[in-house]
């Protein structure tokens, strides 16, 4: 009985992790940003006024060179501090649900049902933010009162960061990396050494050798240690002609399609640093359930069961294309046109063709009154009701 499962809270908390690692991370990346910004104006303030002291004409143009640098540290601050706010009720909102969730013994508790509902909707948005499919996604957030506890500005700006890449910019990325750089040291990240090496390469696109020279030896050697290698290849693309090399390696590396390598790239690092797994927790459920029913049979042109959702080879059944199959100590006989199971109350019966199908499903075929004509749904030959027999499975 469903209300008698005693809920396994340390297991669920551990599922949930991303649900509080992803504001606790943008909460870390803000305020590493204010330290930044308070930390380079700051020193700009004080520098420029201490030699500011004596109020001659040309010290007066910099105390307003001084009054509108400390307006803009204002404003940056101020707009920051916003950010911080959302994260910080963001935050809380998720710790006071995952509360309720740490309070619950068994599955009778109303809560749980509550509960399972709303991890539903959650992951239903987070498979529509994953999929880009973003004003969906927030109107779902919106008409179920969920904004708070789903990953909208965090999706906001993975997309801001994606369209540079796409449109051939590594800035938003490289300002991404500075901004998480511990983060995405621990989990030993190379995006920021391929945004470098893809800024190099459009350089020697460009054909500005020289300066793409320069640029290697500025960027691309502090990656020697961990990228020798790549920084080799990368050399010499200073030595081959390119529009007209016929080296692999090196068309490989000139392909427009490393943008798409980046854009892949930097989503896999953002969803290490936040917790959050590479595939769609809503995928992974459905999987985990769909091999539960796979059966050797699952998706063979003559054997489509009727409700099986692992039959349904357009729709749920390519999730489970690569998936195990579960092993069934007890067959359950089920009818292929009702999708119902066949037992005592409804028997297997057979028609005189040798195939076999539910009582229930023989009685609906039926077309006319109590004796049929029945007509067999794989052979198309007609029989009569009375012409079943029932069969007895040992
Ligand atoms: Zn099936």
């Amino acid at each position: 009985m469903a209300d008698r499962v005693k809920i396994n809270t340390e297991s669920l908390l551990n599922i949930e992790l991303p649900f509080i690692k992803v504001p606790y991370e943008q909460l870390r990346r803000l305020n590493k940003l204010c330290q930044k910004h308070i930390e380079r104006d700051g020193a700009y303030l004080h520098t420029a006024l201490d030699k500011s002291l004596t109020p001659t004409e040309a010290r007066l143009a910099d105390l307003d060179a001084i009054i509108a640098r400390a307006a803009g540290l204002q404003v940056k601050l101020t707009d920051l501090h916003a950010q911080e706010a959302s994260y910080v009720a963001s935050s809380r909102a998720r710790l006071d649900y995952l509360q309720h969730v740490a309070d619950m013994a068994t599955a009778d508790d109303p809560r749980w049902r509550e509960y399972t509902q709303g991890r539903l909707v959650r992951m239903t948005i987070d498979y529509l933010l994953r999929k880009n499919c973003v004003a969906a996604a927030r109107l779902l957030a919106q008409e179920t009162g969920l904004e708070a506890l789903v990953d909208l500005a965090l999706f906001d700006e993975m997309q801001r960061i994606e369209a540079g890449l796409a449109r051939g910019s590594c800035a938003e990325g490289l300002q991404w990396c500075s901004e998480n750089r511990s983060a995405l040291k621990k989990i030993k990240s190379r995006l920021e050494f391929f945004l470098r090496l893809q800024e190099y390469i459009e350089l020697i696109k460009q054909r500005k050798y020289m300066d793409a020279h320069a640029y290697a030896r500025k960027w691309l050697v502090l990656w020697r240690d961990e990228h020798m290698q790549e920084i080799e290849h990368a050399m010499g693309l200073l030595a081959c002609p390119v529009a007209t090399t016929t080296c692999r390696l090196y068309q490989a590396m000139l392909a427009p399609e490393q943008w798409q390598v980046l854009r892949d790239e930097f989503r896999a690092n953002c969803y290490a640093l936040h917790s959050m797994a590479e595939q769609a927790p809503l995928v992974l459920t459905l999987q985990a359930g769909l091999t539960a029913l796979k059966t050797p049979h699952c998706g063979h042109p003559g054997d489509i069961h009727v409700n099986c959702p692992v039959c349904r080879t357009q729709t749920l059944g390519t999730l489970a294309q690569r998936l195990p199959q579960a092993q069934h100590v007890n067959s359950t006989l089920v009818c292929r046109v009702t999708g119902r199971v066949m037992d005592d109350n409804n028997p297997p019966m057979v028609l005189p063709n040798g195939f076999v199908y539910s009582r229930d499903a023989l009685q609906e075929l039926a077309q006319n009154g109590d004796d049929g004509p029945i007509t067999c749904p794989r052979t198309g030959a007609v029989f009569r009701l009375s012409q079943a027999r029932k069969v007895f499975v040992t």
